[in-house]
């Protein structure tokens, strides 16, 4: 489980997240919604340690993400412990991110190598398996420049999988995608939400998209939860007037 416990983050006099308390449970697959600035992409980002909290505390699987114990004190943690813990959580960005000067295959193999210190046959028989999961064993031999955004995307879908994470952050990832590139990188993640036991932590505007694969969905305004559900009451019936408000402009 995935557990904010009473997060704020500001910045400079802006406060992002207002002692936010969340749960994700393990497994399940989580949409962010809410208004533009409501703090959606803040919450990815202090999951990936790069940012912090300034008050509160994060926890995965009941370890402090955060926070590390010194004898019976909380204190915050050192980049060391951090690393550890994020070791569990991949994420997808809008803009894919991969290593431009390296091949598809090297791109996925990369880290489960120098960060995992897996055998580099290993990594690549896992790392050709979740080609063929993306659709793309026919590129395996390519730089990214030579695939289209659509395939990149899959590409960074494949390396994040590829350090068999317990969590898989997506934020926007087909906002920066042509519209017929949207539906494959969509098809990929809707397969790999029903397909495995992965928790799936996810910010999108694809609101069909967020109805099929999310089992909870959380609607974000000013920095706070103001309602969360299963989609189809979140979609079809919510119960507070934002949600309502944000829905007719996005719908
Ligand atoms: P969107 O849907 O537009 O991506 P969001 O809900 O993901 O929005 P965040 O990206 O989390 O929103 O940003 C929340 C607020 O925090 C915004 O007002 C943004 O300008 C501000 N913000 C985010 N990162 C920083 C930063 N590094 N420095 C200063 N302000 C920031």
């Amino acid at each position: 489980m995935i557990r904010f416990d009473k997060v704020t983050k500001r910045f400079g006099s802006h406060t992002v997240l207002d002692a936010l308390d969340m749960n994700v449970y393990s497994g399940k697959h989580v949409t962010l919604i809410g208004p533009s600035g409501s703090g959606k992409t803040t919450i990815l980002r202090l999951l990936m340690t790069l940012l912090k909290p300034d008050e509160g505390t994060i926890t995965l699987a009941g370890e402090y993400l955060t926070h590390e114990k010194k004898g019976d004190k909380l204190v915050p943690a050192s980049d060391k412990h951090s690393r550890q813990i994020r070791k569990n959580i991949g994420m997808v960005f809008q803009q894919f991110n991969l290593f431009p000067n390296m091949k598809v295959l090297r791109n996925i193999t990369e880290a489960p190598v120098h960060v995992l210190g897996l055998d580099k046959d290993a990594a690549e028989e896992r790392a050709r398996e979740l080609l063929d999961l993306v659709g793309l064993t026919e590129h395996l031999d390519k730089y990214p420049t030579q695939l289209s955004g659509g395939q990149q995307q899959r590409v960074a879908i494949a390396r994040a999988l590829a350090m068999r994470p317990q969590v898989l952050l997506l934020d926007e990832v087909t906002s920066a995608l042509d519209p017929e590139l949207v539906a494959g990188v969509l098809d990929v993640l809707r397969d790999i939400a029903h397909t495995t036991d992965i928790t799936m932590l996810c910010v999108t505007h694809e609101m069909n998209f967020a109805r099929d694969i999310s089992d909870c969905v959380m609607m974000f305004d000013a920095g706070r939860v103001i309602e969360f559900g299963p989609p189809e009451q979140i979609f079809t019936d919510p119960e507070h007037e934002r949600t309502r408000e944000f829905l007719s402009a996005v719908l």
